[in-house]
């Protein structure tokens, strides 16, 4: 069945005034002014519509823990320790498995069609929790990234995971080649894939890099892990490894472009270059690094030296929520702030969020609107008050502040209708997941 796109309000894709044509889960056809192709029509005529966002890093069962008491005010390190034992204590397949849908659906919701989350904890019960992420995904049509991370560095050994979190080594690399093999599928227009991720240089052991790198290598599949997020990080390298957390990557046979790492703020001249040189990707989080305030990425200076940036809404305890076009809004102000109002436009924040998103996660069949890739698509309408007099149709969804996609198409079905999934009872999910949440409040 072909459809056309027809008339958009605005599109973010050259040459397709009139929209584009949808067939078999692909962009056939841009449609460009003049034209009319002979077939089924869908009147885009109030809906700006840009590529599907990609979210490259996220954390789904930190929703459990938003605004925390205990953790609100904090930097990293101290955030973490606060809430690291609340988790490693309270999570269970049944809140686990609520936490993931409710921050899946929000993704989807603002208008993201792929997924990447950076799932770490596997405390007793939770073996299983990549396959649940995988149900999760598969039962909204999303694509997701399952990204098997891990944890195995107590605070006892010179690390900060609390000793419930951990597993062990062995352990860790087998399940990472059991989900490798169940989810990871390599074809174009893939649904599901699987990166394995080891969570930080201060949680997980050199061994686990290393190892984690040559497994990756063998699966071929992605990597993935947090870098260079606070100077804290950079003193803990320094103390523990004599080195800096680029210098550590690079020793760990990590400096590859099979590579992409959250946050990667605290670069110097020399390492980005190093890092651009080796096609590293990195994954801006500008909500999740202002809340805690740990710096602002080299955004800039790493795409002009060879690396992918991609963004991500992470959290989501530091964020505190999963909405990716809000994130866009908030690349474009913090990137103002760092670089100016000429060389960073909402154009840039939201090619992070698309294309950059996409080479992040190794993929050329996502991120553009353009004739053979995915019909992978998010609209918007501007009919709130917020966006009442605006002149730029795509540049009223960033400076406006966007919040809400009407609909999203994934690979060429309709996934999200009149701003909700269809067959999702949002009102069950949140009073669901709220009294999940509730739980972690009476923990210590
Ligand atoms: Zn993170």
């Amino acid at each position: 069945m072909r459809t056309w796109i027809k008339d958009p309000l605005a599109i973010l894709a050259d040459g397709a005034t009139r929209g584009v044509v949808v067939e078999d889960g692909r962009i056939a056809e841009l449609v460009a002014l003049g034209a009319e192709p002979p077939v089924r029509t869908f009147d885009a005529s109030r809906h700006v519509v840009i590529p599907g966002l990609v979210n490259t890093h996220h954390h789904m069962f930190q929703t459990l823990t938003r605004a925390h008491p205990a953790a609100i005010n904090k930097e990293l390190f101290a955030w973490l320790d606060t809430l690291l034992p609340i988790w490693a204590k309270n999570l269970n397949p049944d809140n686990f498995r609520l936490a993931t849908r409710l921050a899946l659906t929000e993704l989807l919701m603002s208008g993201c069609t792929t997924v990447s989350d950076h799932q770490y904890l596997y405390t007793p019960g939770l073996e299983s929790a990549i396959d649940v992420q995988a149900e999760e995904a598969d039962a909204l049509g999303l694509r997701i990234t399952l990204t098997r991370g891990s944890l195995n560095l107590t605070i006892a050994e010179g690390g900060n995971a609390v000793p419930a979190s951990v597993q062990d080594t062995d352990a860790i690399l087998a399940d990472c080649e059991r989900v490798v093999a169940r989810w990871h599928d390599r074809r174009d227009g893939a649904m599901t894939q699987v990166a394995l991720a080891p969570c930080a240089p201060f949680n997980v052991t050199r061994h686990l890099m290393i190892e984690t790198a040559a497994l990756a290598e063998r699966c071929d599949c992605r990597l993935h892990t947090h870098l260079a997020e606070t100077r804290d990080e950079i003193d803990y390298c320094l103390e523990k490894y004599s080195c800096r957390p680029v210098d550590y990557l690079e020793e760990v046979g990590w400096m590859n472009e099979r590579v992409w790492v959250a946050h990667g703020i605290h670069f110097n001249d020399e390492e980005v270059k190093r890092l651009g040189r080796a096609r590293v990707g990195v994954c801006h989080c500008p909500t999740s690094n202002m809340v805690l305030a740990s710096g602002q990425c080299r955004t800039r200076e790493l795409e002009a030296a060879g690396s992918p940036v991609g963004l991500g809404v992470d959290g989501s305890a530091s964020n505190d929520n999963s909405n990716l076009i809000e994130g866009v809004r908030h690349a474009l102000m913090i990137n103002r702030l760092t670089y100016d109002a000429a060389s960073v436009t909402h154009l840039d924040a939201l090619h992070w969020a698309t294309a950059g998103s996409a080479r992040c996660l190794g993929r050329s069949d996502i991120g553009s609107i353009a004739p053979g890739k995915q019909a992978d698509l998010a609209f918007y309408r501007l009919d709130e008050l917020r966006f009442s007099g605006a002149g730029d149709p795509l540049a009223a969804l960033v400076l406006c502040g966007a919040h809400a996609a009407d609909r999203v198409m994934i690979k060429g079905e309709w996934r999200l209708v009149g701003g909700t999934p269809p067959g999702v009872d949002v009102a069950r999910l949140r009073a669901e997941h709220g009294e999940a949440a509730k739980r972690f409040l009476q923990a210590v």
